[in-house]
């Protein structure tokens, strides 16, 4: 599926080729009377090619992925752009302004999907995104951080058994790739049924900028768009090595409630039966060791010491290799991630 070179029309407005816009699709406005808008930029290229969104808090408190999508925005590549650019930094904006996962309405915007014009207020914003902007695109990647106090190492989840969705995620620069397949009113299930490539990028953590997963984050994107041929190829090739796809993943939780103290990293390899932290009561005469249940790599982590019985402590993925699954997650974690001449002249958040 290949757009034409000819005006891409979204919400009544008319986006010439090798121009941008940023539109404002109305949705539901505030109970003060101000109006609330979905912000859009299409960049449309001058030659044909596919169309791609990259969209960004979906979950209104994951904001690694609206400075990724600024950062995208920047580079002189687009410039020579094929086919059409979809950004939509802030999907969830009433969770946004809130500085939460949800919508007012408490629900989930990544469990409404496909949603409906008469639904929940999630509903009705699940079913304008879908009719706006992924019914409109061939590919979509959607920016995602753990939730709030917890942090992924940057990977992939996407349905990998569809052969251009794993295409994709394998050129999306990060070491691991998780397979789901899942029916549970995501976004990414409504994409797949519509037989549109989707990707789902995860790294760092709610309300919290990181700039490894930034930098991870565009580096994958523009990665993708090149092997899409949206952008022209790098002229200088580097070393790659192949992302390896997570068998399972299992998370470590706490035996009891109390103060933890993490001795495992994100990103450590551990061994079945070792301790990778602690829980202790305020006095310290309670200590629980926390041990890993089975081999593997931390990808997702609890930042906030204070824990309930119950609690997920550590996310943890197996691999068939998991030496090579560290080796490869050290590869990742000691590059330097260049940008480019007009990103790397921007001071990096630290
Ligand atoms: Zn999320």
């Amino acid at each position: 599926m290949i757009s034409k070179t000819e005006d891409f029309i979204i919400a009544g407005t008319e986006v010439s080729p090798g121009t941008r816009r940023t539109l404002e699709l109305p949705v539901a406005s505030l109970y003060s009377h101000a109006p609330m808008t979905l912000p859009v930029q299409v960049v449309c290229g001058r030659h044909e090619g596919p169309r791609l969104f990259v969209s960004a808090a979906l979950h209104g408190d994951e904001i690694n992925g609206v400075e990724i999508i600024r950062r995208l925005l920047r580079l002189p590549s687009l410039q020579k752009l094929r086919g059409t650019l979809l950004a939509i930094p802030i999907v969830n904006v009433y969770g946004f302004v809130n500085r939460s996962r949800y919508l007012p309405d408490r629900r989930d915007l990544n469990r409404s999907f496909p949603g409906s014009v008469r639904g929940s207020m999630a509903a009705r914003l699940a079913d304008l995104f879908l009719k706006e902007i992924v019914d409109r695109c061939n590919y979509g990647i959607d920016l995602h951080t753990g939730a709030i106090h917890r942090e992924n190492l940057p990977q992939i989840r996407a349905n990998l058994d569809d052969e251009e969705t794993a295409r994709i995620a394998r050129a999306f620069h990060v070491p691991l790739l998780l397979n789901s397949d899942l029916r549970d009113g995501s976004l990414r299930e409504i994409a797949a049924e519509r037989g549109i490539p989707m990707l789902l990028y995860e790294a760092g953590e709610a309300l919290r900028f990181d700039e490894r997963a930034i930098r991870a984050g565009v580096k994958g994107i523009v990665a993708v768009m090149r092997e899409l041929k949206m952008l022209p190829a790098t002229s200088r090739r580097r070393k790659q090595s192949e992302p390896l796809v997570a068998r399972s993943t299992y998370w470590v939780r706490a035996e009891q409630s109390g103060i933890l103290r993490s001795t495992a990293a994100l990103g450590t390899r551990v061994r079945k039966g070792e301790t990778i932290g602690v829980i202790a009561d305020p006095f310290g005469a309670q200590e629980h060791d926390v041990h890993a249940t089975n081999h593997g790599i931390i990808i997702g982590r609890t930042n906030l010491p204070l824990v309930n019985e119950g609690e997920a402590l550590f996310h943890i993925a197996r691999f068939e290799s998991t030496r090579e699954a560290a080796n490869i997650v050290d590869a990742f974690q000691s590059d330097e991630l260049p940008l480019g001449p007009a990103l790397d002249e921007e001071p990096p958040i630290v």
